[in-house]
């Protein structure tokens, strides 16, 4: 039984959980409580279609596809990522040298892989189509309503789906969690990221560049090679709102030239390959994670700019421990979308979620502010990463690779072998 939900002649549809979002968050979340044997229906279109987006993951999040049965259909498409460069290129008076980070200095082959956004949710989908418990309901949602034994939403057909607790996996405007009542406050930071896929003819040798300039990160990071052979990148270039008009009017050879000379030909000839996507930066943070009979995870919980690739591993974080959170409540007997399983997952996330907000936040500001105060400290605190191997392994291990207080599916049997400062 799965695929399509199936609605009685009542016209409702009752399940465990609904998942509000079928986008990788929601895909993930949705499949996870599946096979751990919930009834599940998630609601929304998959967002399918190319936008020129890739996501780099990190170790865990890559542990926790494995254990849904989708990273082996997923890891042909995606490319490793074993080395990840920062490059000052803010023309600060307090400039430093290029910053290396290798995965092998902390005993792992690669950090983790990238994959075009559109592709990950595609082998999601198909992953969810095939799960028993499972049921896809490809309409939006509104009308929802908590109340203190269930929750319900209406599909846009009109399908009234009612469960235990609603997961709000519905992005940045979370139409779920607005209904709930949760407050949100976000700020934009008058920043545009520029995203497309780029063929190239010097190899890329599975490793990222991140040059820091003035209007944010431009960062180059390896996807696979092209069918014609050719080496292929992401980009994903952060710049002020006014510079991305300029950019969008080029032709695509125009385009390429422009990337190549911001990449200081690093990865040699470019050639545009597909769309361009554009996505205006903010931050934003939530007041609370939960409110009765509501969950609310990745960017329906948390929003911040691209930069370390930090935001849907948060969000993949979000989905295993609201998983923990809600079989230990089914394990205690408890009510699956109760007082209890809310308050152990609000108590799981909020440190991690604080804490990576605020750090990507400080980094984005700091390159925008052309202020030597600032540009010193930056500058000293990469230097000093460049210079001191143990606590550029500390950062290392903490970026990409949270082992104590991680969800359980993510964490290592073993932690990779320790390496002497
Ligand atoms: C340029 C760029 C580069 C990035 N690079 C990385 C990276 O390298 N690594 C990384 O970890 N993260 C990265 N991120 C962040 C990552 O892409 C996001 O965290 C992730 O895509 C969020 O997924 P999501 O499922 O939470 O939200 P979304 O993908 O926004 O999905 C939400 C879904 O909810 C649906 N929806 C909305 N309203 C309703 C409704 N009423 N009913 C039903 N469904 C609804 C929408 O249609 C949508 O499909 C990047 C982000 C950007 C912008």
């Amino acid at each position: 039984m799965t695929a399509q939900a199936q609605t009685t002649g009542a016209n409702t549809l009752e399940t465990g959980i609904l998942v509000c979002g079928a986008g990788a968050a929601g895909l993930m979340t949705g499949l996870a409580l599946a096979q751990a044997g919930v009834d599940v229906v998630v609601a929304g279109p998959a967002p399918v279609a190319a936008n020129g987006r890739t996501v780099a993951l990190f170790d865990g999040s890559i542990r926790f596809l494995e254990s849904l049965g989708v990273w082996e259909r997923a890891n042909p498409d995606a490319a490793s990522l074993s080395v990840m460069r920062l490059i000052d290129d803010t023309g600060s008076l307090f400039r430093i040298p290029p910053v290396e980070f290798r995965a092998s200095e902390i005993g792992l082959e690669r950090f983790g892989a990238n994959i075009e956004t559109h592709v990950l949710v595609r082998h999601l989908l198909e992953a969810a189509q095939a799960q028993p418990n499972l049921r896809l309901l490809p309409e939006l949602l509104d009308d929802f309503r908590f109340e203190a034994d269930g929750a319900n939403a209406r599909a846009a057909s009109g399908v009234i789906v009612s469960a235990r607790l609603i997961v709000a996996a519905d992005g940045r405007a979370s139409p779920a969690r607005r209904a709930a009542g949760i407050a949100a406050s976000s700020s934009p930071y008058g920043q545009t990221a520029l995203t497309a896929v780029f063929a190239h003819d010097a190899p890329h040798r599975d490793a990222s560049t991140e040059f820091h300039t003035r209007g944010g990160p431009f960062t180059l990071v390896p996807m696979t090679d092209a069918a014609d052979g050719l080496y292929r990148s992401g980009l994903v270039w952060l710049m002020r709102d006014r510079e991305v008009g300029a950019l969008s009017d080029v032709d695509d050879a125009a385009l390429a030239r422009i990337v190549e000379r911001q990449a200081h030909s690093v990865l040699g000839k470019m050639r545009l390959e597909g769309k361009r996507g554009r996505f205006p930066m903010a931050t934003m943070t939530v007041e609370r994670l939960t409110g009765p009979r509501i969950a609310l995870v990745s960017e329906a919980a948390h929003v911040f700019p691209p930069i370390g690739a930090q935001g849907l591993n948060l969000g993949m974080r979000d989905a295993a421990h609201l998983v923990e959170a809600v079989l230990a409540a089914r394990e205690a007997g408890e009510d699956l979308g109760g007082p209890a399983a809310l308050a152990r997952y609000e108590a799981l996330r909020k440190g991690d979620v604080a804490s990576r907000t605020t750090s990507v936040d400080i980094l984005n500001r700091s390159l925008l502010a052309d202020m030597p105060p600032v540009d010193f400290l930056r500058g000293a605190g990469l230097a000093t990463l460049a210079s001191f191997g143990p606590l550029r392994r500390a950062v290392m291990r903490r970026g990409v690779l949270p082992q104590s207080g991680a969800p359980l599916v993510m964490r290592r049997p073993e932690p990779p072998r320790a390496l002497a400062g």
